[in-house]
């Protein structure tokens, strides 16, 4: 394919960074105010604020993407919460429980200055209890003469500490050095050891839209605690539950029949929990009470789990209470509101009475199929090749930018790469994106798609 003005190693090196598997996931832990945001606002590399400077502001974004040496992955911050609704010790567990849970190791924030704490302890029991690997961060290592300080942290038995100052970033780039060490390439609980074993789906979606109500119903008495299965995982929270003759891994279950109630911060501790799902899982279904109007809840909640490129379901429901009236509305909701996932396959579902239950599935397996499907690179460049010479770019200052070649790097989701003569704009990507989901399907999945131009 080297040919029209690309040298190989470029193509290839296109086609590498493009076709990167699902990031692994960093979390930061530790007690309110030792420093977490700011180091999360280091290591993401964006001086933007992460760190909120009112109290009580309640973000709805937790995970952001990083890269350091050269590689990628992705990062989830803890620090949104507020320290005042469950008492301290229960809300850093509960942060930190979510985070470490979803993460393939954990950089625990201490501060060096204060020292451990009773709830550092608490902490530390949870870490040993995942099991995952740690890198233990002595905060506010301003100066040399904060390195004393940081030595006191052995006595937490995590291994050495890293003195480092978030705010200044002294000695942060040994720290992520060492968090490359710990990182796994690829999310090893998600994609790793999970292949070949049943698919995991997170059951998302904001508070009251019926989530335990539907995992109940569709459980029924086939429920098994995956906990008690010796061996099958270290995670007490995933479900193991058979559905249409197959077995499916239903992740972070405990959030949703755990209900835990809080008024201030509740809104984080639901986008924490729904950002740990959506990164152990590999399909998604969103669940919508069709019931009430779409929120910009509900958007977001979406807009997680695209962000993330799982594979998508929606489900629509409390469809035993719809009149011809809402039904009416509902379609124009969904025109409008939900545009972004018009390719999730969707079910109206009742987990009352049960209807179409038996649609999950299918759907489910749609969306996963959509996933996964690669194009062999002959079949696309014939597609390209008709799309382009059909449908060509607009002349730009007199010149015609052409897509001359293109290749899938990847799947889970699918990405590709396409190499151009000149700047593709955007209203031309989108309707390449378009073709390529009408001729090649890719129901219930994002697609990335790419564009290199030749210099
Ligand atoms: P979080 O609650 O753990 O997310 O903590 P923040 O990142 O919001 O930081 C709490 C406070 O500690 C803020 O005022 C920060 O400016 C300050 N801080 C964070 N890192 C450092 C550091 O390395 N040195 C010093 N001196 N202050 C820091
Ligand atoms: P969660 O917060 O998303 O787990 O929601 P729940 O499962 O606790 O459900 C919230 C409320 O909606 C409960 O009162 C349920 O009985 C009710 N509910 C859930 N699904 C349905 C449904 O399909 N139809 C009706 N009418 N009510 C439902």
């Amino acid at each position: 394919a080297a040919d029209e003005g690309f040298d190989v190693e470029e193509v290839e090196g296109a086609i590498e960074e493009a076709g990167h598997g699902p990031l692994p996931v960093l979390a930061v832990v530790g007690r309110p105010n030792v420093g977490k945001s700011t180091l999360v606002n280091r290591i993401i590399g964006r001086r933007e604020a992460v760190v909120e400077d009112k109290p009580g502001v309640t973000r709805d974004r937790v995970t952001y993407e990083a890269e350091w040496a050269g590689r990628r992955f992705k990062v989830v911050d803890t620090g949104g919460w507020e320290q005042d609704v469950l008492g301290i010790d229960a809300s850093v567990a509960a942060q930190a429980e979510y985070a470490i849970e979803a993460a393939d190791a954990v950089v625990f924030v201490v501060d060096a200055k204060v020292g451990a704490t009773d709830t550092d302890e608490a902490v530390v029991r949870l870490l040993r209890k995942a099991g995952k690997p740690v890198v233990l961060c002595a905060n506010k290592v301003d100066g040399p003469s904060g390195e004393a300080d940081a030595a006191y942290l052995w006595s937490l038995g995590l291994g050495e500490p890293h003195p480092v100052s978030a705010l200044h970033g002294r000695g942060t780039g040994d720290m992520l050095d060492r968090v490359l060490e710990a990182l796994p390439e690829a999310p090893a609980q998600t994609f790793g050891t999970a292949v070949g074993g049943p698919r995991r789906i997170a059951l998302i979606g904001r508070p009251n839209v019926g989530k335990s109500s539907l995992l109940n119903k569709v459980a029924g008495e086939e429920r098994v605690v995956v906990n008690e299965l010796a061996g099958t995982t270290r995670d007490p929270v995933d479900e193991l539950i058979e559905l249409g003759g197959v077995t499916w891994k239903f992740v972070d279950t405990a959030g949703i029949r755990k209900r835990v109630h809080l008024q201030q911060g509740a809104d984080y501790y639901a986008s924490l929990r729904t950002a740990a799902a959506v990164e152990k899982a590999e399909v998604a279904v969103v669940l919508i009470d069709a019931s009430e109007s779409i929120s910009v809840q509900d958007q977001r909640i979406v807009t997680m789990a695209v962000e993330a490129g799982r594979a998508i379901v929606v489900a629509y429901n409390k469809w035993d209470t719809l009149d011809e009236e809402r039904r009416y509305y509902l379609e124009r909701e969904i025109e409008t509101e939900l545009g972004q996932v018009a390719w999730a396959p969707r079910v109206n579902v009742s987990a009352t009475t049960g209807r179409h239950m038996e649609k999950l599935v299918p759907a489910i397996e749609t969306a996963l199929a959509g996933w996964e499907t690669r194009v062999p690179t002959g079949r696309l460049n014939a597609f390209l090749g008709e799309l382009v010479a059909a449908h060509p770019h607009p002349v730009r200052g007199g010149k015609q930018p052409r897509i001359l070649f293109g290749t899938q790097a990847g799947t889970k989701p699918p990405r590709f790469v396409l190499f151009a003569s000149g700047f593709i704009e955007a209203g031309y990507r989108r309707f390449i994106e378009r073709r390529l989901r009408e001729e090649f399907g890719f129901e219930g999945t994002p697609i990335h798609i790419s564009v290199r131009v030749r210099e």
